[in-house]
């Protein structure tokens, strides 16, 4: 079974919906709504849903994507979301990849 095939798991999409209707179906770190909202695991053991939910967050797939090159967001959290929107987010992961 696929980490894919996992997040199908009914027990895992009723999960993420207890985490969006918590966040009020917006994303924790730019507050936007309209993207795509997708659920970041702060940390992982064992199947996604026995996550506790404090380990959970919403953001929408373009905090995801910065977020999950490991750059550490909340040192450019502040200036991401008041400058520059996620990009500059992205130029550092590119740099760092070199
Ligand atoms: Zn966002």
């Amino acid at each position: 079974m696929t980490y894919s095939d996992l997040l199908k798991d009914p027990r895992w999409q009723k999960k993420r919906l207890e985490i969006f209707m918590r966040d009020g179906w917006k994303c924790r770190e730019c507050g936007r709504n309209d993207l795509e909202l997708q659920v970041h695991h702060e940390k992982y053991f064992g199947d996604p849903w026995e996550i506790p939910n404090k380990f959970l967050k919403t953001v929408c797939f373009k905090c995801h994507a910065c977020i999950s090159t490991g750059i550490d967001f909340t040192s450019f959290k502040l200036i991401t979301r008041q400058k520059f929107g996620v990009e500059i987010c992205k130029q550092k992961s590119m740099e760092r990849q070199k």
